[in-house]
């Protein structure tokens, strides 16, 4: 039996982001329709690149 867990795919066969913030499950929000690429971040204002990454500092010193 194959078991992968590459993510999870949606519906409609579009994989779904999930939000890359440290502990954070919620799913990433979708693509613009206009284009562009999908941001890895859920739509919480303080999930961003910026909190994500003092979150890793403040968690790898315990
Ligand atoms: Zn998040």
């Amino acid at each position: 039996m194959v078991n992968r867990h590459e993510g999870n795919s949606g519906a409609a066969g579009f994989p779904v982001r999930t939000c890359i913030y440290p502990g954070c499950d919620r799913p990433a929000v979708p693509a613009h329709p206009a284009g562009g690429p999908q941001p890895a971040f859920c739509d919480r204002d303080d999930h961003n690149a910026l909190t994500a990454h003092l979150e890793r500092m403040r968690r790898q010193r315990g």
